[in-house]
């Protein structure tokens, strides 16, 4: 003879087992790769290529202004040298000379304009690297957590299987099979508790028949005539 209780009991574990395989898919979700982080490395990578981009860009500023320089050198030297005597032509060096230093001026203030640009370039992307390892270590700690977390479900399923394996072999085998049916199709609840007489799995007033043969023997399987589901009197 089968207790309803020993149902209700059973059921208990299966919930307790069912709960558990959903916290472990819930973990296996979150498990893997990170979206977040993946875009933070992007951005990174995006920043460090921009302050490349500027380094060379400052590069070749630094050297149009040289080459200018040395242009002026030689002038300089025959403008002040003494080898040119003819005012004309000395008028023509000068006029050379004052047009390179104007060409001059502008690189000038074209390398200091590349030279705050890579400041700020740098300034990012050192805040991306930044904001780049700190989502890193936060996902590697959840990472971490997870997998703690999925090992310890899986240990407590294994200590309720064989709690649920006790408790399947006190009941006959007529009373599992219909168990067993009742919970695939009832969301996993095959027992409902009676609740001042309504079946606690639909809430529905049950008739005062089928109340009495519930409350009369405890070995005996009532079903409710509404959910169907096998009502047990506490
Ligand atoms: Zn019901």
């Amino acid at each position: 003879m089968t207790r309803i209780s020993n149902l209700f009991d059973l059921q208990d574990i299966d919930l307790e087992i069912d709960s558990r395989r959903v916290a472990i898919s819930e973990a296996e979700s979150r498990l893997g790769e990170s979206e977040e982080v993946e875009t933070a490395a992007g951005v990174t990578i995006e920043r460090e290529a921009e302050v490349q981009e500027l380094h060379k860009k400052l590069k070749a500023a630094e050297w149009e202004v040289e080459d200018l320089t040395n242009k002026i050198k030689p002038l300089e030297k025959k403008l002040y040298g003494g080898s040119v005597h003819i005012p004309k032509e000395l008028a023509s060096i000068e006029e050379d000379i004052r047009f390179i230093q104007a060409r001059k001026r502008v690189l000038e203030d074209k390398e200091l304009d590349v030279m705050s640009q890579l400041e700020e370039a740098e300034r990012a992307l050192a805040a991306a690297k930044h904001e780049h390892a700190t989502l890193l270590t936060e996902w590697e700690e959840e990472q971490r957590r997870l997998n703690q977390e999925r090992e310890n479900l899986t240990a407590e399923i294994a200590q309720l299987e064989d709690k649920r394996a006790a408790q399947r072999s006190r009941i006959d085998g007529e009373a599992l099979a219909l168990y067993d049916a009742l919970r695939a199709t009832h969301q996993g609840r095959a027992v409902a508790k009676v609740e001042r007489g309504t079946c606690g799995g639909c809430r529905i007033s049950l008739p005062m028949s089928l109340l009495q043969r519930a409350r009369g023997r405890s070995d005996v399987v009532v079903q409710c005539s509404s959910c169907e589901r096998i009502l047990y009197v506490s």
